[in-house]
């Protein structure tokens, strides 16, 4: 297969179209059989429940090509499952594991000259949702839904080197306490720009947000898990029923437990133990680890013993172990790496 002629290794985090997207349509209670189109457009209702009540949910996950040629995927049955909940918590359908699988593998099948080729640093970014379609002006769940999916290629997300980020502690929330944080819903976004757009007016890259119901304990940032390491070397990641369960964060776990013998914790984290750590990253599927650098807490600076340069030496080993895995270095654990071609 020809691959598309792309400057993959200048690639930016933004859409491009590619030749094909899934599309489902759910009526009468049921999922039609889905289809692969080359119509990127979306029509739908002016009064559409997305568009009134912003019911619509999300998942992003890559592929990318393998050090002997494979196009793969990674975890895709975390990805439908993480659907299915966030679905089931707004009143949405839900779009069935096996379903959502085939479809990912479907697409990316039939886009595979967009897929970065291996060594470039650059992978295909798997964008599924499912919105609600019909009007809806009266507040309820809509009826008729669409399931969509569609690829963009990305480039590296750390060009010319990894470079720690600075984060500010932010006055305002992501998630209440029983509310929507743990699930991958648009609304959790939608709120978050205010925040994000004046802390890059501040000169910060990102927010980390506390609890909203006592302030005092470290929940993620808008879009990515913390995980902490101690002087001790034991890794840390914060526990809270409003955090998005990152399947980065969940693979990173394992991966110090079982390939790193580190010793792991999944516990509340108090603001106030984060200048005791020796090393904090950002989890997700974008950039796997971003490392932090400084946090800043209105004015009060924790600068974290790994510096402005580089990765913290745990932090750049549990970054080696999960992109060996994912690029076929290392052996997967089993079920992890899903073969397309
Ligand atoms: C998607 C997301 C993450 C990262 O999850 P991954 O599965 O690792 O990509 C973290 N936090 C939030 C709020 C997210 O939406």
């Amino acid at each position: 297969m020809e691959k598309k002629n792309i400057d993959w290794g200048n690639l930016d985090f933004g859409y491009i179209a590619t030749d094909k997207r899934y599309v489902s349509n759910f009526q009468n209670g049921a999922w039609d059989e889905g289809i692969l189109t080359e119509d990127a457009t979306v029509a739908i209702n002016e009064c559409a429940g997305v568009l009134q009540y912003a019911q619509t949910v999300f998942e992003g996950l890559k592929a990318y090509t393998t050090a002997d040629g494979h196009i793969v995927t990674f975890r895709p049955d975390l990805n439908a499952e993480r659907m299915e909940q966030s679905a089931r918590r707004l009143e949405m359908p839900v779009f069935p594991k096996e379903r959502f699988i085939d479809a990912v593998i479907e697409v990316v099948k039939a886009n595979a000259a967009y897929v970065p080729p291996f060594g470039t640093g650059a992978t295909l970014y798997i964008r599924p949702y499912l919105f609600g379609t019909n009007p809806v002006i009266g507040v309820k769940p809509a009826d008729e839904y669409q399931f969509r999916i569609f690829v963009t290629p990305v480039g590296p997300y750390f060009k010319g080197g990894v470079k720690p980020l600075t984060i500010r502690v932010c006055d305002f929330d992501r998630a209440a306490p029983r509310g929507t944080g743990h699930i991958k819903a648009g609304l959790n976004y939608a709120m978050s720009m205010h925040a994000i757009v004046t802390a890059h007016q501040e000169g910060y890259d990102e927010n980390m947000y506390l609890d909203a119901a006592t302030r005092t304990n470290v929940e993620e940032t808008g879009g990515a898990n913390f995980l902490f390491v101690t002087k001790d070397n034991k890794v840390v990641t914060p526990k809270s029923s409003s955090i998005l369960p990152s399947i980065t964060r969940r693979s990173l776990l394992h991966v110090a437990k079982e390939y790193l013998g580190l010793e792991v914790e999944e516990r509340e984290v108090a603001l106030e133990e984060v200048k005791d750590f020796a090393e904090c990253g950002l989890c997700g599927t974008a950039a796997v680890i971003s490392p932090v650098g400084k946090i800043v807490d209105h004015g009060k600076e924790i600068c974290l013993p790994s510096g402005m340069e580089k990765m913290g030496p745990t932090t750049q080993k549990l970054y080696d172990t999960l992109t060996g895995i994912q690029m076929g270095r290392l052996e997967a654990p089993e079920g992890w790496i899903r073969v397309v071609v």
